[in-house]
Parts: C-alpha cells; structure tokens; sequence
C-alpha cells in the first residue's frame, strides 16, 4: 500500500527539473498526478510515460502561467483530465512549484522582468490556490517550492528572492487560513539543484561549480529527488502536525 494511495496531486512545472522528480515521486507512492507545464509538450509527455511504466497514475496538464486566466485555465485542464480517467474531482495535494529565475544583476532586471517574476512566482500560486479552493479537499495539503534566496542575500537573483519572500508571507498566512479545514501548507526551500534554471550557470566555469558544491555542508549540489523526498514527506500523514513552515532542503547551505 502507497503512502498517497486514493490521493490526487497537482504538481506545476513538473515536466522537467524539481517538479518532474516531486511528480514521479508522489506517483511512485500511489497519487495520481496531474503533470502541469507550460510549454514543452515532449517533456510532459515523457514524465507521464515515465510514471505510468512504474505503474503509476499520471496525466499532462497545459497551461501557461503568468498570464491573465492563467489558474481557471489550468483548473479546466485538470478537471477535464480527471474526467477523461473517470476519477472523482477534487486535488488532496498542490505542490506550486514552477518558477522563473531573471537572469543578471539586479541592475540589469527590466520593469518586464520584475512583473513576469512576480506573475509566475507569486500571482499564479495565489491565483491558482484561491481559484481552486473549492476542489481542495479538508485534510489536504499544499506545499509552495520556495528557496534559500530568502535567508542567504545574493543581488544576483534579487527580483527572484523578492518573489520566493512574498511566497513564504503566503505560505504561513494560508496556513493560519485554511488551518480550519485541516488543509497543512508549508514551503520547502532548495538551495542549489542542477536543472536547467541554472545549468548554464552553474556550469559556466569550474570555479562557480566547486564554490556551489562548498557553500552546502553537506559538499555536493542537489538532485531533484532530495527535493521531491522533502515534498513527500510533508504530503504523507507522517506531515500532520506540521503547518505554516518552511522546511530548509539546502543540504545546509552556508549555514
Ligand atoms: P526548471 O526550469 O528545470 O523547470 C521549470 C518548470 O516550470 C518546467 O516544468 C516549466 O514548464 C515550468 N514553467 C516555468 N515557467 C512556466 C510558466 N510561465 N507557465 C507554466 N509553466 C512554467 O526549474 P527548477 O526545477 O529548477 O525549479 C522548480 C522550482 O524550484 C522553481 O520554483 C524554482 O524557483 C525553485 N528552486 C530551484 C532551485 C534550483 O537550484 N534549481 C533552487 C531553489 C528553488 P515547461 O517545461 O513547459 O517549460
């Protein structure tokens, strides 16, 4: 018997990176995961097939987000896939994840960039919570990626840690409101996992790479799976108890 077994999931940007491996890893203990992305259609398809030739329940959702309507679209896609697998309505798990990282110094971030971060990373969880809060079911879950750009200052990524702060003010605000319904929320905060936010960077010189392997105690970069594990844990009843938090995922990073 899978920890999530009888559960429905919502995991956005889960065609690559972090959210593909939080989507695998909550099939893998018996949800059926809606598998949400905003563009790249192979990718999606490939975390579905991925799921589904382990035995689990997955489906793609298409929406981007961001953009005006965004949450009520992607609700109609995931009430319509549902439907289509005859499942009963209604999410047990939201896991906002997908995010947007402007690149440069903040010097260099447009007005452009700075609403786009904030529409992503902040207006569409919000949008996408308020609008779904009829699917949401009492006893459920909701689990916002959030990131250590909160506690560790880095003016490269300051619109982006901006956006991840405001995420975190949700996060406990809509702990203490959906707290009646016996809905938890808490965010897990990666610090540096290799995915295609960051490749490039990371691996723009071996000096950048070795500072980000030392700057975590526990001298190593994260795998998606260290995050998805996190995520897991706090969707499985061995979570209950624990609401409004943010749960650090960083392999200690500068501590
Ligand atoms: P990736 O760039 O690897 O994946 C991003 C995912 O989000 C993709 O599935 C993508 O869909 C989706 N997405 C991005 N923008 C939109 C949009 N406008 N509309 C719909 N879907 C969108 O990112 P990561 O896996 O690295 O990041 C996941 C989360 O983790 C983010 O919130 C990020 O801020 C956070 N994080 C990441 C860290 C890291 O080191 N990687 C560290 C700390 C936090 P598609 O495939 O269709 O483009």
């Amino acid at each position: 018997v899978g920890a999530l077994d009888g559960k429905t999931a919502l995991v956005t940007g889960a065609s690559r990176g972090i959210g593909q491996a939080i989507a695998k890893r909550l099939a893998a203990d018996g949800a059926l995961v809606a598998v949400h992305y905003g563009s790249n259609d192979a990718a999606a398809r490939r975390t579905v097939e991925d799921v589904k030739a382990k035995g689990g329940k997955a489906f793609p959702v298409r929406a981007e987000l961001g953009v005006a309507g965004d949450a009520e679209r992607l609700w109609v896609g995931f009430d319509a896939g549902l439907r289509e697998l005859g499942a009963e309505p209604g999410v047990d798990i939201l896991v906002n994840n997908a995010g947007v990282a402007p690149a440069g110094d903040f010097t260099a971030t447009t007005a452009a960039d700075l609403d786009r971060a904030f529409a992503v990373n902040v207006k569409a969880p919000f949008r996408l919570v308020q609008t779904g809060l009829t699917r949401l079911r009492d006893g459920g879950t909701v689990v916002n990626i959030s990131s250590s750009a909160t506690r560790v200052a880095s003016p490269m990524t300051m619109a982006y840690s901006m956006t991840k702060g405001a995420l975190d003010v949700f996060t406990r605000t809509l702990a203490a409101a959906l707290g009646e319904r016996g809905i938890t929320v808490n965010s897990v905060s990666p610090g540096f996992v290799e995915t295609d936010i960051n490749s490039a960077w990371l691996r723009g010189s071996e000096e950048t790479y070795a500072q980000v392997v030392n700057a975590a105690a526990l001298k190593r970069i994260g795998e998606p799976e260290d995050i998805a594990d996190a995520v897991a844990f706090l969707a499985s009843h061995d979570g209950r108890w624990i609401t409004g938090h943010d749960l650090d995922a960083t392999g200690g990073l500068r501590l």
